[in-house]
């Protein structure tokens, strides 16, 4: 059994979807290139990131934080694809407010990230969805607490990953990523040239970062 407010969506867009929303990721990586960033602890991480949206989720010698604009280009992030902002109502709903975040996560086959939470979010009430393309990731998902028992799950390409509730600040991170064949990201490759011709992983998460209209007494 998962946390409460953890759910699992196994094949959530076949194929065609997936490569249509590669497709319109073109624009993105264009507008917003992927850059490899610095933990706040000076080393850099395995993953190259990009956002689009309001906010960016973005890293670097002074901390974590969410950013109006690309770090190096200063540009205002590119909008969420539609198809992504259609994943949230089907998975999350239409109650609550839209995501303003899409973190767009590149793992090459030796990337990983390590246990965390998402927490720089202005309020963490709101849900966390989170869809794999390409080669499949081992995602460790723990507890509350850092130290609480972990398990694995393989996600797919095309699978959907949902952090609300009672689950919504649980420990993640992925250990490894694992070769799968037919990864469409190697189709797609000529369509986004940043991503390199052979395997790989994107996570494309959806978040409600910033403090909402009509919420008063918070710094953003
Ligand atoms: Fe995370």
């Amino acid at each position: 059994m998962l946390l409460p407010g953890c759910a699992h969506y196994q094949r959530a867009i076949d194929v065609s979807e997936q490569a249509a929303l590669l497709a319109d990721c073109v624009d993105v990586f264009a507008a917003a290139p992927p850059l490899q960033p610095i933990a706040p602890w000076g080393k850099p991480l395995s993953v190259r990131m990009t956002n689009a949206g309001a906010l960016g989720w973005v890293t670097d010698a002074t901390g974590y934080r969410y950013q109006a604009t690309h770090p190096e280009t200063a540009a205002p992030w590119p909008p969420i694809p539609r198809r992504l902002r259609a994943l949230w109502r089907r998975f999350v709903g239409v109650e609550g407010p839209v995501p303003d975040c899409c973190l767009i996560n590149y793992f090459d086959p030796g990337a990983r990230l390590g246990l965390h939470r998402d927490d720089t979010e202005a309020e963490t009430r709101w849900p966390v969805l989170s869809l794999s393309i390409g080669d499949a990731a081992t995602f460790r998902l723990g507890g509350l607490k850092r130290r609480d028992v972990t398990r694995s799950i393989t996600l797919e390409s095309g699978d959907v990953f949902v952090l609300s509730g009672a689950g919504r600040l649980a420990y993640h991170g992925v250990d490894r990523i694992k070769r799968r064949p037919g990864n469409p990201l190697e189709t797609a490759s000529a369509l986004a040239p940043w991503l390199p011709i052979g395997p790989g992983r994107l996570s494309f998460t959806l978040r409600v970062a910033g403090a909402l209209r009509g919420d008063s007494g918070r710094g953003g």
